[in-house]
């Protein structure tokens, strides 16, 4: 029997890296720190901040929402039910478990109460594929969510082998612009608000086990949209057998990339939505765009909802 690196108690696993064996209870807070450290690495935030944290009913976000609620920070959990079958029933029912068990308030955004329709409807009718349709929605909500709460970014739950994964796909294809979009926070600018990732250098398997010995509560399966392609798939087991051998090389990559990332930014000339007034690279957002062709509305209509949903939430 192996002990713990920090207390007499049995190991319940090593961590490579960090040449460490760990108990259940020292494992989490070593993930813990890590998660800390990272805030403080890329100056993500400051102390006391209120930080809007989206959250999915996967094991990523219920990571990421347990452990920052052990800092000092005002966090506001939010889950957008884009009425995705039983997937979303499902999801919201479980990330209302883990906020109750966690002793906070979640603020849900049903789109259906929004618009009128469920996201299937919506992509159909916009005659545009249904996860691209997904993300502008997802990105939009949290973002008009995040202006009226008036919280100083938005935290989102991708983890270190998620990341590393499309910034070798982007070298694979070529698409060096993509590369921008990965690294470990974006600033905030007048009506858009800036993105952290708390989980920039946590890897995969071990928010699995983070989750596991924590016992929150998350979903066991995927959107049933969604699709990982074969060169992902490789990419991730390419990875993986990288870290085996050369342990620790995982968060070098990140560390790396974090430095470069705004290297690969193209200038973008940003505009105000004709429509919502919101920050767009083009004339008229590809939200409000969305919901004109499927609706006939403007978008601007789902702002004003969520703006009153906020301040009735918040007050
Ligand atoms: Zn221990
Ligand atoms: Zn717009």
């Amino acid at each position: 029997m192996l002990n713990c690196h920090y207390c007499q108690s049995e190991a319940s696993t090593y961590v490579r890296y960090a040449k460490m064996h760990l108990c259940k209870e020292h494992f989490i807070s070593f993930i813990d720190k890590k998660i800390e450290s990272t805030l403080k690495r890329y100056n993500m935030i400051r102390k006391n901040s209120r930080i809007l944290i989206a959250i999915s009913g996967g094991k990523d976000s219920a990571v990421m929402l347990s452990s920052l609620s052990k800092i000092e920070l005002n966090l506001l959990p939010v889950y957008l039910d884009l009425g995705i079958e039983n997937y979303s029933i499902e999801a919201r029912r479980i990330c209302e478990r883990l906020v109750s068990m966690l002793g906070m308030k979640l603020i849900i955004i049903s789109l259906k109460d929004l618009i009128g329709m469920e996201l299937s409807e919506l992509a159909k009718r916009a005659h545009r594929p249904y996860c691209s349709v997904c993300g502008t929605v997802k990105r939009y909500l949290l973002n008009v969510v995040a202006l009226y709460a008036e919280v100083e970014k938005i935290a989102m739950g991708h983890h270190l082998d998620d990341l590393i994964t499309l910034i070798f796909k982007s070298l694979l294809t070529q698409r060096l612009e993509d590369i921008a979009k990965l690294g470990p926070k974006t600033e905030s600018m007048e009506g858009l608000i800036g993105r952290i990732r708390p989980l920039y250098e946590i890897a995969e398997s071990e928010n699995s086990l983070y989750a596991e010995y924590s016992n929150l509560p998350y979903l066991n399966f995927k959107c049933p949209y969604a699709h990982r392609g074969d060169l992902e798939i490789m990419i991730k087991d390419f990875i993986n057998r990288l870290e085996e051998n050369f342990p620790g090389i995982k968060i070098s990559i990140a560390r790396y990339m974090a430095k470069n990332v705004d290297k690969f930014k193209s200038e973008m000339k940003w505009m105000n939505c004709k429509s919502c007034g919101l920050p767009s690279s083009s004339e008229c957002c590809s939200f409000c765009r969305i919901i004109k062709r499927a609706t006939g509305e403007s978008g601007s209509i789902v702002k004003e909802k969520i703006k009153e949903k906020i301040i009735d939430v918040l007050s």
